[in-house]
């Protein structure tokens, strides 16, 4: 395995794990080779897109330990996903279990410290019934494969330049606040758009009002002030990063910094000097420039590099995962050697 070389790619490595729910109960979990899944023309998930996921990196340490970062957040929130899918919830002591198993089993493809790469974990419920009626499966699949990828920085720390999109992403007293891929389906088309006028990535706005910021179509947004304070939103329908709930800790537990979750307008963000986007993939994603539908500029920070503050949380956060820095209780969940 050439770990320099790996990108953001799917790459097929040797295990999964399946475990499968029928008559009311969860089975066996197992690990198999097998990289597909047989399934009726008919089931749920390929009809009515009854399936959501997590996303999560084991990674190793600085002591050469096997890691995850608070894999017991991702199994309360697919939890939560579960319930809104009518999914069964896969019971949270047998997610930790699951990942362990799975990230060991394939322990040879997790990068060496120093190269910034990791093992991608993406566990994922789908709904196998055959059925043509708008109804929930009765029985389902829960699958955790592992992907190897390089770091996400490859070409330094470049700010993103983003657009308010005319699309939303979540309805109010919707989905939005679940990690389901239907979420994600009805993002391909803005994001694409997005892409052909120049654009890395959509925000979008409340879906009730269109007057606040929410987040992108796959992170969380937070703006600095000037004076050193951090505003992020506070919505219904944002899917609740786990990247970001642990950088607001971190920045006021441990840098004395002010968090203010509350509704941001879009007429006040030209106010704030820096912006970045959380999430598993980047921890936090600098963001250079945000123009609004009808391409004026919003919002405008350094195209070069990262601001001060938002490279402080970036460090502060990387430094506690990869155990150069002390972990607050409880966040580092070992894997193994
Ligand atoms: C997964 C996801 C995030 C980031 O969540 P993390 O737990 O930090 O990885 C943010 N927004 C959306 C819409 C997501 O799907």
């Amino acid at each position: 395995m050439d770990f320099s070389s790996l990108g953001f790619g799917y790459i097929k490595a040797p295990y999964r794990y399946v475990c499968k729910y029928k008559d009311g109960q969860w089975g066996e979990g197992y690990l198999t080779e097998d990289d597909t899944i047989v399934l009726s023309e008919s089931a749920c998930v390929l009809q009515y897109a009854q399936t959501c996921f997590e996303g999560l990196k084991a990674y190793r340490t600085a002591n050469d330990d096997i890691v995850c970062f608070r894999p017991d957040l991702n199994a309360a929130r697919l939890v939560s996903s579960c319930k809104r899918m009518v999914m069964p919830p896969f019971p949270e002591d047998k997610f930790l279990e699951a990942v362990k198993t799975v990230v060991m089993a394939n322990k040879d493809m997790v990068p060496p410290y120093g190269t910034g790469g990791s093992l991608y974990v993406r566990p994922f419920m789908i709904g196998t019934d055959p059925i043509l009626p708008v109804k929930p499966s009765g029985e389902f699949e829960f699958r955790i494969f592992v992907s190897p990828v390089g770091p996400y920085f490859k070409n330094g720390i470049k700010p993103l330049t983003l657009r308010i999109a005319d699309y939303d992403r979540a309805a109010p007293h919707g989905t939005g606040n679940i990690k389901a891929g239907l979420n994600y389906a009805m993002s391909l088309y803005p994001t694409v758009e997005a892409h052909e006028e120049g654009y890395d990535e959509n925000v979008y706005l409340d879906p009730g009002s269109r007057t606040y910021i929410e987040e992108t179509g796959g992170a969380n947004i937070l703006f600095i002030t000037k004076d050193r304070k951090i505003v992020t939103s506070k919505s219904d329908s944002i899917l609740p990063s786990i990247t970001k709930r642990s950088i607001l800790q971190v920045a006021q537990e441990r840098l004395g910094l002010t968090v203010e979750e509350r509704k941001i307008n879009v007429s006040e963000i030209s106010s704030f000097v820096e912006c970045g986007l959380c999430g598993t993939a980047a921890v936090i994603c600098p963001v250079g420039k945000i123009v609004d539908q009808s391409h004026q500029p919003v919002f405008s920070a350094d195209m070069d590099k990262a601001g001060e503050v938002t490279m402080k949380l970036y460090n502060a956060l990387l430094d506690i995962q990869l155990g150069r820095a002390e972990a607050p209780e409880g966040w580092i969940f070992t894997v193994g050697k």
